[in-house]
């Protein structure tokens, strides 16, 4: 009995001591916002269990048609860091009301340092009211940056870097995490440089563009259906199919909740087959490798 209340007392000790290692400068709860599941993924890799991470756009909901909760701007509010992926124009709206009433959040740019690339189908005129505010940008720059592996690693490298700052304490822990996660960003653009090798067409169609840095990694040519964020007139379709016939286009990719009725018309036009996918998808990874997957599809 007595050398079981020792090995209590023993365990009880290492596992203080345990978290006497964990000690940082971070106070009250530890908590990080960021937009979109992708970037709880590259976080979970990063600070482990030492962080809870809250995501604003929840998993299954369309970013197109997301409406915040009052409540989400409080839970944002307890926050210690919000990871904008940078340039959607519903985080503009929303991170200029946190600095403004949380000037203690610290806002971070995952963005900032990535040549951005022009998103024509972005330009949207509808305005800022926040029951209709759209995900995406309002400057004409393509927001979809994670949807490259190069552009990711700068991506995490800032998501890195605020975490040692908030938390030098354990910054060795989030080094080594994140060499980790770089090995792993590496495995994928060479898994999909490999499948990418021989596909058919180097177009593709998609709904909605979220694919362009994906595109300007690989050599691949993006055509959206989708056109300044509304379903394309039959103008616009015609000139769709056209393209798609000379360029041979075998693959068409729609995310989850979107119109597909203008994509099966063309889908049916041009015999090619329809994917859906889901870049907002928690398991980054897995997912852009499915979408090379598919593209490369034809090849023996
Ligand atoms: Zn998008």
């Amino acid at each position: 009995m007595q050398k079981y209340l020792y090995i209590t007392l023993l365990l009880a000790l290492a596992m203080a001591c345990g978290s006497g290692t964990k000690k940082s400068n971070v106070e009250g709860p530890r908590i990080l916002t960021v937009t979109i599941e992708p970037q709880r993924y590259f976080l979970d890799q990063i600070v482990g269990d030492m962080f809870t991470i809250n995501t604003l756009v929840p998993p299954g909901t369309s970013p197109e048609t997301y409406e915040p909760a009052p409540s989400v701007m409080v839970d944002m509010a307890k926050s210690n860091v919000y990871f904008m992926v940078g340039d959607l124009g519903f985080e503009n709206v929303w991170s200029k009301r946190l600095a403004k009433n949380n000037p203690n959040v610290t806002i971070i740019n995952c963005s900032e340092g990535i040549v951005r690339m022009e998103g024509h189908d972005h330009d949207h005129d509808h305005g800022h009211d926040l029951h209709h505010t759209h995900l995406h940008s309002h400057s004409g720059i393509d927001p979809h940056v994670w949807s490259s592996p190069y552009a990711v690693k700068v991506f995490t490298r800032n998501m890195l870097n605020e975490i040692v700052k908030i938390d030098p304490d354990n910054a060795g822990t989030y080094e080594a995490n994140y060499e980790i996660l770089l090995a792993k960003i590496e495995k994928t653009d060479s898994l999909i440089r490999d499948l990418l090798k021989n596909v058919s067409s180097k177009s593709f169609i998609i709904y909605h563009p979220a694919l362009g840095y994906f595109a300007r990694d690989y050599g691949l040519n993006q055509i959206s259906i989708e056109f300044e964020g509304k379903s394309p007139s039959p103008s616009q379709i015609k000139e769709i199919v056209d393209v798609a016939r000379k360029e041979k286009i075998n693959t068409i990719f729609i995310e989850r909740s979107f119109d597909t009725k203008n994509t099966t018309v063309i889908a049916h036009e041009i015999g090619a087959q329809v994917f859906e996918i889901d870049p907002l998808r928690y398991e980054w990874d897995v997912e852009l490798l499915r979408i090379a997957t598919i593209l490369a599809r034809e090849v023996k």
